[in-house]
């Protein structure tokens, strides 16, 4: 159970394998300046062992992995700065594996501002770098560092994205596909409700679509579909957002729009269909369900309603829009 967390969580993962670390890397230096007397670096470490032991229990427990990530490079990073003016050498060493951390916790741009703080601050320290020659070493050394790992963690920011536009994208139209849309519509949900504004849901599906395959050929399908994707892009705002669900059926999620104003989005999409998709000179129309999200419903329930309506336009003779809001006309 606990593995599988790990597994699934990256972010998590992290947090934690940067706590054990923690714990396990530091801790028995705390108890060695403990016994030599040390007390004001073994209390600066057992500080930072405590609160990175709180901070990833807190991750553990309510899956809140970024603030906690930030507030491991923040101590790290204070914490090299520390030993660096109290006991010179070793906050020193500590400096070059708390940089690569600093890019593995949080973004490369927050990152690279808190390694330059913390390089900038351990420089300022006479006990660790004790002659000019000395402290432009370290500088450059750090610099060094810290664009290596900056120039990583660009790379795997760059792949993780080009991944989830694969995993989550349809390649054909462009659209997000089915599991992107039941990630966003979990969210989408969450802060409708959090702002008490409308959500408005359309399903279509291209009408008699298997005839157009028939017809004029598989290709000719695949036109069509990429051409009504640019219709709907032409015809939806920035923060629409638009998923093949799959085949000729598609989905939009238009945040702010219930009632009267997702009836007019619809009836205007399903004109700008008709006038603009064509397949060797046939008109191509769709069907609309549209539902706008209730208070409680889940993504569920509220899928089923704008389909049962979808497929209550085609009963009726299909291109037009139906709504499972309240009748079925502007309401
Ligand atoms: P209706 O008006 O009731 O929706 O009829 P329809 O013919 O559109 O519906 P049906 O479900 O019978 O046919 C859907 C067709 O869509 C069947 C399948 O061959 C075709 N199809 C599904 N995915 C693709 C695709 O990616 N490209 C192409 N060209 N055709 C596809
Ligand atoms: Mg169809
Ligand atoms: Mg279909």
């Amino acid at each position: 159970m606990w593995k599988h967390r790990l597994r699934v969580d990256f972010h998590l993962g992290i947090v934690v394998m940067f706590g054990a670390i923690t714990v396990l890397g530091i801790a028995p230096f705390g108890i060695y300046r403990h016994l030599t007397g040390e007390w004001l670096i073994a209390l600066i470490d057992l500080v930072i062992v405590a609160s990175i032991v709180g901070a990833v229990l807190y991750a553990w427990r309510t899956g809140r992995t970024a603030g906690v990530a930030s507030f491991l490079a923040a101590t790290y990073s204070l914490g090299c700065v520390a030993v660096a003016h109290l006991a010179g050498l070793p906050g020193l060493l500590w400096v070059y594996p708390v940089l690569v951390a600093n890019f593995l916790l949080v973004r490369r741009w927050p990152a690279l501002l808190i390694s330059a703080a913390a390089a900038a601050a351990v420089m300022a320290s006479d006990a660790a770098l004790a002659t000019p020659v000395e402290k432009i070493l370290f500088m450059v050394t750090a610099i060094v560092v810290s664009l290596f790992s900056f120039v990583f963690a660009s790379r795997a920011e760059l792949q993780r994205s080009q991944l989830e536009a694969i995993a989550l994208r349809d390649p054909l139209t462009g659209a997000g596909n089915r599991r992107g849309l039941e990630l966003e519509l979990h969210a989408a949900i969450v802060t409708s409700q959090r702002q008490a504004t409308p959500l408005g849901m359309l399903i279509f599906d291209i009408d008699h679509f298997k005839a157009i395959n028939d017809d004029f050929g598989h290709e000719a399908g695949d036109d069509v579909l990429v051409q009504l994707a640019t219709v709907v892009r032409g015809s939806t705002r920035a923060n629409d957002r638009f998923f093949r669900l799959g085949g000729e059926e598609f989905t939009l999620l238009l945040p702010g729009a219930s009632g009267a104003a997702l009836w007019a989005i619809a009836e205007k999409l399903r004109s700008a269909v008709e006038t603009d998709v064509q397949c060797r000179g046939r008109t191509v129309t769709i069907s609309i369900g549209a539902a706008s999200h209730q208070g409680g419903e889940s993504a569920a329930e509220w899928l089923a309603r704008a389909d049962a309506a979808m497929y209550r336009a085609k009963r009726g003779g299909r291109n037009r829009t139906m709504t499972a809001d309240d009748g079925d006309g502007p309401s």
